[in-house]
């Protein structure tokens, strides 16, 4: 089945026309790689996906149902964005339990899904500290955390990593990939960062100015690059 289902995506703030003619199918269980400068709409079109905004015109499909007048929280999807936007009040169990509460989920299947993520994650020893007791690297884990216990058909990562020094983004890396394949879930993830995409990526699409460049597997985008530009950001240094 198609996780997710993009056909004629446009979005524009009033004159100003940022997402042009996107059409984009994510297959169930596909990590998606979205790449391009800074300005180039990556940020607004996982936002269209999410439902924080609305498209100017186009459908947008999720498990094959229209989502476009469905509300964020009824979408199936997750998204953990670069700055955490954890509560500093609460519990690092709290923060992630939060949304399900708010759902209205009974109390045993919030702590359930927040023990397996806390699991999942590495952070029984940190359950119960604020986040400001934590680094920088375990208050990701605890935005991802809080993305996992919604049990999301698609995960959206908005440059999820770059707020982390070397060390630490790689072997978040690993864990984001590891995590694809512990859930087999679909996830679309936003990077500057070409070993990122390399290495994550089933299919790595190239966004310039709104618009689609080139979709396709890191290999044929770094071995066929259709133009300079997709090049510059994942091609042979020929
Ligand atoms: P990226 O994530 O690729 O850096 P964005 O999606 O954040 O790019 O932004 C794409 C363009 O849309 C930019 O020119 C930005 O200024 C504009 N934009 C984004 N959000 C809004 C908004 N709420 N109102 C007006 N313009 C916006
Ligand atoms: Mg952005």
């Amino acid at each position: 089945m198609t996780a997710l289902k993009l056909e004629g995506v446009n979005k524009s703030f009033g004159p100003v026309h940022v997402l042009k003619d996107i059409n984009l199918t994510v297959e169930e269980g596909e990590f998606v790689v979205f790449v391009g400068p800074s300005g180039c709409g990556k940020s607004t079109l996982l936002r269209v996906i999410a439902g924080l905004e609305d498209a100017s015109c186009g459908t947008i499909a999720i498990g094959g149902d229209v989502v476009n007048a469905v509300p964020p929280a009824k979408r199936g999807i997750a998204m953990v964005f670069q700055s955490y936007a954890l509560y500093p009040h609460l519990s690092v169990k709290d923060n992630m339990g939060l949304g399900l509460k708010q759902e209205g989920q009974p109390k045993s299947v919030v702590q359930e899904r927040v023990s397996k993520a806390i699991k999942m994650l590495d952070l029984d020893d940190y359950a119960t500290r604020k986040p400001a007791e934590l680094s920088g690297g375990q208050r990701q884990r605890v935005a991802i955390g809080r993305a996992i216990v919604r049990d999301p058909k698609l995960f959206l990562f908005d440059e999820p990593l770059s707020n982390l020094d070397a060390a630490l983004r790689m072997n978040t890396r690993v864990e984001i990939a590891e995590l694809h394949r512990t859930l087999s879930a679909s996830m679309i993830y936003v990077t500057h960062d070409q070993i990122e995409a390399m290495t994550l990526a089933d299919k790595i699409v190239v966004l310039r100015d709104g618009r689609i460049e080139q979709i396709g597997t890191p290999m044929e985008l770094y071995n066929n690059p259709a133009n300079r530009f997709v090049a510059s950001f994942l091609g042979s240094p020929s």
